[in-house]
């Protein structure tokens, strides 16, 4: 199988930044339909590595292929497209005055003709299950509903990839549910490309794979299980980590095998 994308030997380093790459040689595909979830310490390069595969940032060295063709200086722009991000902070994304208004921008931007965009707009919102809201003043939303209509904002514009930024981070418990479950909804009736950078246990455990990053490089990778099993690390690579007994929970909900030696209270 071709993948989606495929990052080979990217390095990156910001401006001023002389003593260290922000990423370090890294090498990553991710295939077409998969949910990857990006973990690691603040600083490790997660972000940096998001920015670099929807061509927010431009890689000093490595070359990225998306469906095979290599992204140049031409292709970038149709690459943005296909990816769309939505970040962490909910108040700092929103462009229209109304819900719908906002769902629109990006359809506006491409030039699509009014008709298919209110469709689409109404599409994207009954997806992340918004419709209701069409007419509300974002301000006015909680900060769950907030991402689901980025999240409609962006799979309006029908993306193959949707890259999650911290997307729950700022989110109580009820609203990462409600972005989370939306997620889980969209990838059940299509096949979008999630990737997720994320801190948040309960999310990274809905992917298919997971990749730990440290210092700019991609330093372990393996399904939930596998990555989760390590209790004991769970700390160590910058997950906040909620009750033992609810990540245990979590794990078997997800029918990921616990380990009997898992997570004892001393351990956290
Ligand atoms: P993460 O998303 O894992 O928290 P980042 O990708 O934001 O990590 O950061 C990786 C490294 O690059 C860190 O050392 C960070 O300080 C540095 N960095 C990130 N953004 C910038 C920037 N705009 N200018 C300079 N350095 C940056």
């Amino acid at each position: 199988e071709t993948p989606l994308i495929e990052l080979k030997n990217i390095t990156f380093k910001y401006h001023g930044e002389e003593e260290k790459n922000a990423l370090n040689d890294v090498s990553l595909n991710i295939y077409p339909g998969e949910w990857v979830a990006l973990i690691g310490h603040n600083g490790s390069g997660k972000s940096t590595l998001a920015k670099t595969i929807n061509g927010l940032i431009v890689p000093n060295a490595g070359d990225i292929f998306v469906k095979g063709e290599k992204v140049t200086e031409e292709t970038l722009w149709d690459i943005r497209r296909m990816i769309g991000m939505v970040f962490q902070n909910p108040d700092n994304q929103f462009v229209g005055s109304t819900v719908e208004d906002d769902v629109a921008f990006g359809l506006e931007n491409q030039g699509v003709p009014r008709e298919d965009m209110l469709t689409r707009v109404k599409d994207a919102l009954e997806k992340v299950r918004m419709s209701d809201f069409m007419i509300k003043e974002p301000a006015r939303l909680s900060g769950g509903q907030k991402q689901r209509v980025a999240i409609a904002g962006v799979i309006a514009l029908r993306p193959d990839v949707i890259i999650l930024d911290e997307a729950t981070s700022m989110l109580d418990p009820q609203g990462r549910k409600e972005v989370i479950d939306t997620i889980r909804k969209i990838k059940e009736e299509s096949n979008l490309t999630v990737i997720s950078i994320t801190h948040d246990i309960d999310e990274a455990a809905y992917a298919n794979r997971v990749l730990v990053m440290r210092e700019g490089e991609i330093i372990q990778e393996g399904t939930p299980g596998e990555i989760f099993s390590h209790g004991e690390e769970l700390i160590e690579l910058g997950l906040d980590v909620p009750f033992p007994e609810k990540l245990k929970a979590a794990l078997k909900e997800r029918e990921i095998d616990v380990p009997d030696t898992y997570l004892t209270e001393e351990g956290m």
